[in-house]
């Protein structure tokens, strides 16, 4: 194996290494500061050159043989007077299943589907963070999970039998929790990063906002190549999140801070449904 190749395990290598010796190198690594720490820079998994979309990974976990993460934290995100209940959940990769800005995960939620007593099926949610993960190490993935809640005319009130298994699966979840994991999937919602003077026009209502947060977060808070040459750039990335009320507002402490450092290349609007007074 060469060694400026230490990923490549299909190489031969001609050199053994006693197990000690690989835990403490483990040891070390896990205990290194993450890498923009370090260098100031995000750019460890980058594609060569950046904006090269050919090597995005696709489906690396299937549904035979789903990838198991661990829950690092899940956190309701929205206000007492939120219709519905958000969750920021974050999950533990270990670095083996990297995603770029843009895809999905799928979640296979435990247990089985009463209807044809069959293991329960996947459920695809958007990735919220980017490749480097919130902690920008490479080793998480943040998801932005609605519970999905069913409200019976005839109890009015919630049903607990029919809510959505997996929403609820994923914000009852505990930090250490196992959860399985397929994809990344999706290459239609990528950043079209070879022009850095692109416009971006992002749309979205509740939770569709994950993609765009992953989006914001390469452009405008982590030191990635192509957030530098955006911020020097005349591109404008606008953002309209569509919410019922200002408690429903999600990652809102996010979007003033880049719209304070970065006035000129970020544009942001709301839309708030049941606040506003004038629907026109
Ligand atoms: C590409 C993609 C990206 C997505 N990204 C996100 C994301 O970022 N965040 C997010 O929150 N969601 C996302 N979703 C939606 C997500 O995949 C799930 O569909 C959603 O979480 C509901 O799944 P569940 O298992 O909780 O509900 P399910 O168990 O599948 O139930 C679906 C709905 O049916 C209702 N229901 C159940 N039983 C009955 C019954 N007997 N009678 C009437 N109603 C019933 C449930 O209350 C629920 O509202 C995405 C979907 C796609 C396709």
């Amino acid at each position: 194996m060469s060694d400026d190749e230490p990923w490549n395990s299909n190489a031969q290598s001609s050199t053994t290494l006693d197990k000690s010796t690989l835990e403490a190198a483990y040891d070390a690594a896990m205990n290194a500061p993450a890498p923009a720490a370090a260098g100031g820079k995000q750019d460890f998994l980058e594609a060569e050159p950046y904006w090269d979309q050919s090597t995005i990974p696709v489906n690396t976990y299937k549904n035979k043989a789903p990838f198991t993460g661990k829950i690092v934290s899940t956190k309701r995100i929205v206000g007492p007077e939120a219709t519905g209940e958000t969750c920021d959940i974050v999950i533990g990769h270990e670095g083996k299943m990297p995603y770029w800005e843009g895809q999905s995960y799928g979640v296979i939620p435990p247990g089985t589907n009463p209807k044809n007593g069959k293991p329960n099926s996947v459920r695809l949610y958007s990735i919220a963070s980017s490749r480097y993960g919130d902690d920008m190490t490479g080793t998480t993935t943040t998801l932005c999970v609605r519970r999905a809640t069913y409200w019976c005319p005839e109890l009015k009130a919630d049903d607990p039998a029919k809510k959505g298994v997996c929403s609820n699966y994923l914000c009852d979840s505990k930090p250490g929790d196992d959860v399985k994991l397929t994809g990344p999937s999706g290459k239609v919602m990528l950043i079209p990063e070879k022009d850095p003077n692109v416009d971006l026009i992002m749309v979205a209502t509740g939770t569709g906002i994950a993609p765009y947060r992953s989006f914001i977060r390469r452009l405008f808070v982590e030191k990635t190549p192509f957030g530098e040459a955006y911020t020097k750039g005349t591109g404008q990335a606008w953002l309209f999140l569509g919410v019922a009320n200002s408690d429903a507002l999600l990652y809102d402490d996010e979007w003033q801070e880049v719209l304070k450092k970065y006035p000129d290349n970020f544009r942001l609007d709301y839309a708030l449904s049941r606040d506003q007074k004038n629907k026109d």
